[in-house]
């Protein structure tokens, strides 16, 4: 059944925020969307991380060795062009209206994944660093929460994680560096009831960050966590 604001995107025609064709409100054009979203392509992708790998496997070599702590990657699409365009829309030009998208495409793509995921009964934004927050003015992980709890019917619980310090992370670290760079960057101030959690971020790229949000939430109670990302990099 569609909620009133799902109705009033289907009936509003508006421009596709990526190519600037006839699009429903909000959403991408036809074309754009067989473009960007995953599910509309075929594809075998690591059922931990969502990374592309080989017809046949399910996980990808670094989560057989590395083992993250969250269960499962839900990404609705790949940090290529051209769907990285939208994300730098929202993170660099601050469209919000983007998040409502991209939330749109997660539910999407949690659908399709029905079945293979564990049943949710949270959603948590992965919290932005003071300066990021000070520099963006909002928070492009905590916006698309907002949408897809809205969208899915799941409360938001914003305030379940929260930064331990400003971050060391730097986007040239190799993969080592950079999980030791974000070691213990989350806590809870509060006990987690043992349900299993949704995490939000718009780009998963190396795991770390989201493998440190995941360990502080399980170790507050989390029973597990599936990671729900706008946008998974393709290295
Ligand atoms: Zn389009
Ligand atoms: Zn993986």
């Amino acid at each position: 059944m569609y909620s009133i604001h799902d109705l009033f995107r289907k009936v509003l025609v508006a421009a596709c925020p990526l190519c600037g064709m006839a699009a429903s409100a909000g959403e991408l054009c036809d074309g754009c969307s067989r473009d960007v979203l995953r599910i509309k392509h075929p594809g075998c992708w690591c059922v931990q991380c969502a990374v592309s790998i080989s017809p046949g496997l399910l996980r990808c070599t670094q989560c057989l060795s590395w083992k993250p702590a969250f269960a499962q990657t839900v990404a609705a699409i790949d940090y290529s062009y051209p769907g990285a365009m939208l994300i730098r829309g929202l993170k660099t030009h601050g469209r919000l209206a983007l998040a409502n998208l991209f939330a749109c495409l997660l539910a999407q793509t949690m659908a399709s994944h029905a079945g293979c995921l564990p049943p949710l009964k949270a959603i948590v934004p992965i919290p932005a660093s003071d300066r990021a927050l000070r520099k963006r003015g909002f928070n492009p992980a905590a916006e698309i929460a907002r949408a897809l709890s809205r969208d899915i019917r799941l409360p938001l619980q914003a305030t379940w994680l929260r930064r331990t310090r400003a971050s060391a992370l730097q986007k040239a670290l190799g993969f080592s560096a950079r999980r030791e760079s974000v070691r213990g960057l989350y806590a809870c101030q509060e006990t987690i009831p043992p349900v299993w959690v949704g995490v939000v971020d718009d780009v998963l790229t190396s795991g770390a960050t989201m493998h440190e949000a995941a360990f502080a939430l399980r170790r507050a109670g989390a029973l597990g966590v599936v990671a729900l990302v706008a946008a998974r990099t393709t290295w």
